[in-house]
């Protein structure tokens, strides 16, 4: 079997509190399936051939400095991307050879194939799901990808599988893509499924610069 890789496009060291507990480390993965209009991170995209990789074990050399933190502050490693459930072999190889005390986090969309979803289940210990809005069309509209279904499915099968306390479902208030009605409608159909911790908030888009080039979002409400 070919060895497993991470396309990594970056390491942010000793974060606190953010996406999971304590300190942590974000590991950020290159590649999304996705096309947001308002990508936080345009820079996880692209040619693969691009992007250097690392073995479980060269991840572990870069993260490992921080150990002291992790163990101390119930922190550990939050996988972030791009799409970080591409990679859920390389997750799950990772943590087989990091110390038991350390915590897994993951950023997800969630728009994974469904075995990506049953592996992750088994090596993280909280997901933060970005689900954009349920309702297909604006999904569509704002990924370029007719994947709410596909999603909503994964979503389903996460909490079946880890339960909803492992579990933070995101959903945004995107600016010119959905609306207040559409939130509550997503926020609605969430709690009918037995997801309870939700996270209601507003993508901040930024002034496009004057050549137009920037169309990015902050996400903060
Ligand atoms: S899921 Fe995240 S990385 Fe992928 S296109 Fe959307 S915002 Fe960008």
């Amino acid at each position: 079997m070919d060895e497993l890789k991470l396309p990594l496009c970056g390491i942010d060291r000793l974060r606190m509190a953010t996406d999971g507990h304590g300190v942590t480390a974000l590991v950020v993965s290159c590649g999304c399936p996705l096309d947001c209009r308002y990508c936080i991170n345009p820079f996880t995209h692209g040619d693969d051939a691009k992007f250097k990789t690392v073995t479980p074990e060269e991840l572990y050399e870069r993260v490992k400095k921080d150990d002291l933190y992790y163990l101390s502050t119930g922190g550990g490693i939050t996988f972030g991307g791009g799409e970080p459930l591409l990679h859920s072999d390389f997750i799950e190889a990772f943590r087989r050879i990091a110390p038991e005390g350390w915590r897994f986090y993951t950023e997800t969309s969630l728009y994974v194939p469904e075995e990506n979803v049953r592996t992750a289940a088994g090596v993280i210990d909280r997901f933060y799901v970005d689900i954009k809005d349920t309702d297909r069309e604006i999904y569509k509209k704002y990924t370029g990808i007719d994947g709410a279904e596909k999603v909503l499915d994964n979503l389903r099968l996460l909490k079946e599988l880890a339960g909803s306390d492992r579990i933070t479902v995101r959903v945004p208030l995107i600016p010119g893509y959905n609306d207040s009605d559409n939130v509550r409608a997503s926020v609605e159909l969430l709690k009918k499924m037995g997801l309870t911790d939700l996270d209601c908030f507003r993508y901040r888009v930024r002034k496009k610069a004057k050549n137009g080039a920037d169309n990015g979002a902050e996400q903060a409400d």
